[in-house]
């Protein structure tokens, strides 16, 4: 039986999704549950599980991941979003493999729930 998360699987194709961006570090596409007129996702290819298991090796790569975001929230023409990254059950996370939520399109109230 395989391990794979679902994300593990929408990155080796196995389980389709509308991808914006790839590259050889994280691929982006959109969350199929969007909470808010844009509602995207960006991840690593790496199965990190969360912000809890990333190592000192992972910066570059978490780096590489918040450029992405940007890059890709500018691209959907936001002016003003939020990046969420869940770590843990708590705190709302659902899927164990670590991914930033880039949600905007919308005013978006703070503290959140
Ligand atoms: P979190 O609750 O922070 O773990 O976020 C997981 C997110 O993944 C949720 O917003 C889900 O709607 C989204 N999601 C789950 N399955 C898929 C899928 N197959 N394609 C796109 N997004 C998904």
């Amino acid at each position: 039986m395989s391990n794979k998360t679902v994300f593990g699987k929408i990155i080796d194709g196995e389980i389709p999704c509308e991808e914006l961006y790839r590259d050889e570090f994280c691929l982006a596409f959109r969350d199929i549950q969007p909470q808010a007129p844009v509602h995207i996702l960006v991840i690593p290819i790496k199965p990190l599980e969360s912000l809890k298991s990333i190592q000192e090796e992972d910066q570059e790569l978490l780096g590489h991941l918040l450029m992405t975001a940007s890059k890709i929230a500018q691209k959907e023409g936001l002016e003003n979003w939020r990046t969420v990254i869940n770590t843990g059950e708590k705190a709302g996370q659902t899927v164990f493999h670590l991914h930033i939520h880039i949600i905007g399109g919308r005013e978006l109230k703070w503290p959140p729930g």
